[in-house]
């Protein structure tokens, strides 16, 4: 499932293509995608005659901005779901299998949204309201923003009797982050990963923090994980699966000090830890 760096691939692959011709067709498959409150109306047709400005991301979503025809501010939000993908083409171009939207621009160029699973979603409207209501409405901070540390962690997730990896998953306590970033990041900072959130110290938080910048900005770096399905916006896979130090390793030799890292499933999520790096804390604080 796309992560934070992830996204931010596909965005960075979105804006490079310098999208500013105006859109003249919007085109909607058949199929439903994502439903739930908040993607049940797309309301995808305002974005006719509007112009594309810039492209955003909050959290996993990515939010594109156009000026409509009266000076408003619209937006698109765009959810990848599992599978999906975002490419430009040209319009002459046929479309593939599971095409299930598409923003013909006047130079006939087209961003499609290719969904084989169809769990990504579309949404459209002014961007304030987009904004300010769900999903976007209730995202926590983002991570790789000026003033994440630790003690924004430790304020939103420091009493919270969840397991640490299965609180840094809640999207209203910090945007973006996914199951193997979390993992990863537990791995790097030293935290066994089933340990109770509000028994971090100060200084794991901070150290906590820490890593979550870094192996999210190594993801971003590296073009994003693909383990299946990921692609960016040219169709190439990402390359930070050969840079995961832990998640998906269980069994194998831990790459810091060569124990046998254990796998575990949690909130039914997998992941994967090394006992002696991230030990079972035997204290109450964990520092
Ligand atoms: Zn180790």
């Amino acid at each position: 499932m796309p992560e934070l760096p992830e996204v931010e691939s596909v965005r960075r692959g979105l804006q490079a293509a310098q999208l500013r011709a105006p859109v003249v067709e919007v085109w909607r498959s058949a199929f439903k995608l994502r439903v739930g409150k908040s993607w049940a109306e797309e309301n995808l047709a305002c974005l006719k005659d509007n112009v594309p400005k810039d492209i955003r991301r909050r959290g996993k979503y990515i939010v594109w901005e156009f000026a409509d025809p009266d000076g408003e501010t619209n937006g698109l939000v765009i959810h990848l779901g599992m599978s999906g993908r975002c490419g430009v083409t040209t319009t002459a171009q046929p479309k593939v299998a599971h095409t299930h939207f598409a923003l013909r621009l006047g130079d006939d160029r087209e961003v499609r949204l290719v969904d084989p699973r169809r769990f990504g979603g579309l949404r459209a409207g002014r961007l304030q309201d987009l904004m300010a209501s769900e999903p976007l409405g209730t995202l926590g901070p983002e991570p790789l923003e000026k003033g994440f540390g630790g003690a924004v962690l430790a304020e939103r997730l420091g009493s919270s009797r969840r397991p640490i990896r299965d609180a840094l998953l809640d999207q209203e306590a910090i945007a973006g982050l996914g199951n193997i970033y979390a993992v990863e990041a537990l791995f790097a900072a030293g935290i066994f990963p089933m340990v109770e959130a509000q028994r971090l110290h100060a200084s794991a938080w901070e150290r906590l923090a820490g890593t979550i910048v870094a192996v999210l900005q190594r993801g971003i770096d590296n073009g994003g994980t693909t383990l299946k399905d990921f692609r960016n916006v040219e169709g190439e896979v990402g390359r930070n699966q050969d840079d995961l130090r832990v998640y998906g390793r269980a069994e194998e030799p831990c790459p810091r000090c060569g124990q046998a890292l254990v796998g575990f499933v949690s909130g039914g999520r997998s992941g994967a830890f090394c006992p002696r790096c991230q030990p079972r804390p035997r204290t109450r604080l964990v520092r």
